[in-house]
C-alpha cells in the first residue's frame, strides 16, 4: 500500500490547478434551483468545457472515449475540482457515474456508440427508474412489468425517487419480463427513451423546496428491443454491475467535499466540547479518506477494489450526519447573520438523504456483515 502520489500524478495536478484557475472565472452565474431547463443548461455546459479540455470521463477507459487516467490520478482530479469549487457532475452524475460504466461493461458496439460519446460530452442526459413504492432497499421485488411484443417490450407500472426525471433524455430502467421466475431471476435492465409516448413524469417535491426527484408513471410504453441491456432475464446481474458503480465511486467527490466543510465549520467553533468533536470527526473523516486512496491503490494493482469499499458508504454517510449535527449545534442564533448559515442548513437538509441513497445504511451494514465479515445471512422470506 502506498499512500503518496507519484510525480506523474503531481504533474496531472499542477496542469489541472492551472486549467481551473484560468476556466473556473469564465463561468456564468448558476441558475435558480428550481429552473431545471437552466439547471441542465449549466451542468451541461460544464460537462462540455471539460470534454473540451480533455478531462471529461477522467477514469473511462480511452477506448471509449474517456481519460483512462489511473485511479490516483482520479483522486487527484477530485481533490483539485473540489478544492477549486468547480462544479461536480450534477444532472450528468447518472449517466458520469453508472448509467455509462453500466454501458461500457454489458453494452453491445451499438449501444457504446450510441450514448457513451454523447454522455461525455454533455449532450445526453441520465436518469435512473430502480425504485418503485415496494421496491426501495429489496429492489429485486421491482414489479413494472414488460412484455415482449415483436421488437418491443410493452411497459406498465411506477417508478419513484427517480432523480432528474424531469429532464432525462434516457433512464435506467428495470422491468419484471418473467413474473413466475424467481424474483431476482425475472429481472430485464432496460435503457428508457424518455421521450416515448405513455410516460407521466410528475415532480416530487424536497425538504429543501425544490424538485430532484419525480415518480414515472409508465402506461403500456413501446420500448425497442434494442435498449435492451444484457440478456431479457438476466437484468439483476447487470443491476448490481451499476449498483457497483454507484455505491463504489459516486461518493468520493462528496468526501472531500466534507473535509472542505470541516475547515469552514472550523472557524465558528468555539465551545471546547464542540472542538473536540470537530477534531474527531475530522480524524475520522482523514481515516475514510486513506481508506479510500488504500482501495485506490489495490484497485490500481490488482484489479477490484478491496473489501474497504463496502465500508466507504456506509462509514462517509455517517459521518456525514454527525457533521451535519455539529454544525447545526455550533451554528447557534448569534450566528445567523454570517453569510455561511445558509450553506450548512442547506448541507444539513440535503445530506439527511446520503444514509438513505444508493441503499441504507441498515442494507450496507447486512452487505458488510454478510460480504465482508462472512457472518450469517439474515433470514429471507
Ligand atoms: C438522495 C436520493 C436519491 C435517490 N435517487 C434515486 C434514483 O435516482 N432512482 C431510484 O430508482 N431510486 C433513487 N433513490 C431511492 C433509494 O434507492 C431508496 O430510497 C432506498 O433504496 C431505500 O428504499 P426505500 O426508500 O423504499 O426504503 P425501504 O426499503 O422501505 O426502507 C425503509 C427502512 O427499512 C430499513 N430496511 C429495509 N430492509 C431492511 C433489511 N433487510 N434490514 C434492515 N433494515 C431494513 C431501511 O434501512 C429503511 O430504514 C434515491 C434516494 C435518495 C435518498
Amino acid at each position: 500500500m502506498d499512500l503518496r502520489y507519484s510525480d506523474v500524478d503531481e504533474a496531472f495536478r499542477a496542469r489541472l490547478r492551472e486549467w481551473l484557475s484560468s476556466e473556473l472565472p469564465k463561468l456564468p452565474v448558476q441558475p435558480a434551483r428550481d429552473d431545471w431547463s437552466a439547471r441542465r443548461g449549466w451542468d451541461t455546459d460544464w460537462q462540455r468545457r471539460l470534454f473540451d479540455a480533455g478531462y471529461a470521463g477522467i477514469n473511462w477507459p480511452k477506448e471509449f472515449g474517456g481519460q483512462g487516467a489511473t485511479p490516483s490520478q482520479h483522486l487527484v482530479f477530485l481533490e483539485e475540482t473540489t478544492r477549486a469549487r468547480a462544479p461536480y457532475v450534477g444532472v450528468n452524475f447518472v449517466g458520469l457515474l453508472h448509467a455509462g460504466p453500466t454501458i461500457i461493461a454489458e453494452g453491445t458496439d451499438a449501444q457504446k456508440t450510441d450514448h457513451l460519446a454523447n454522455i461525455l460530452r454533455g449532450d445526453e442526459v441520465w436518469c435512473q427508474g430502480f425504485s418503485e413504492p415496494q421496491a426501495g432497499s429489496d429492489l429485486a421485488a421491482v414489479r413494472t412489468k414488460a412484455v415482449l411484443d415483436g421488437d418491443h417490450y410493452i411497459v406498465t407500472g411506477q417508478k419513484i425517487w427517480c432523480s432528474y426525471g424531469q429532464i432525462g433524455d434516457y433512464g435506467e430502467l428495470l422491468v419484471r419480463t418473467d413474473p413466475d421466475a424467481p424474483k431476482h431471476k425475472g429481472i430485464t435492465w432496460l435503457m428508457l427513451p424518455m421521450d416515448l409516448p405513455g410516460i407521466e413524469i410528475r415532480p416530487l417535491k424536497t425538504v429543501l423546496g425544490s424538485s430532484e426527484f419525480a415518480e414515472l408513471f409508465l402506461d403500456e410504453v413501446r420500448v425497442p428491443v434494442s435498449c435492451r441491456i444484457g440478456a431479457e432475464n438476466d437484468g439483476w446481474r447487470v443491476t448490481n454491475v451499476t449498483l457497483a458503480f454507484e455505491r463504489g465511486t459516486a461518493f468520493v467527490s462528496e468526501m472531500v467535499d466534507a473535509l472542505r466543510l470541516i475547515d469552514d465549520l472550523s472557524p465558528y467553533v468555539t465551545d471546547p466540547a464542540y472542538r473536540r468533536e470537530l477534531g474527531h470527526l475530522a480524524a475520522e473523516m482523514d481515516g475514510i479518506w486513506a481508506l479510500t486512496k488504500r482501495n485506490v491503490t489495490q484497485a490500481a494493482r490488482t484489479g477490484v477494489m478491496g473489501p474497504g469499499s463496502m465500508m466507504i458508504k456506509y462509514a462517509y454517510s455517517e459521518l456525514r450526519q454527525r457533521l451535519g449535527e455539529l454544525s447545526m449545534k455550533v451554528l447557534e442564533r448569534d450566528v445567523l447573520a454570517i453569510d455561511a448559515v445558509g450553506e450548512f442548513v442547506e448541507e444539513r437538509l440535503r445530506t439527511l438523504a446520503l444514509t438513505i441513497a444508493a441503499g441504507t445504511s441498515q442494507i450496507q451494514k447486512n452487505i458488510i456483515g454478510e460480504r465482508v465479515l462472512g457472518l450469517p445471512k439474515e433470514p429471507r422470506p
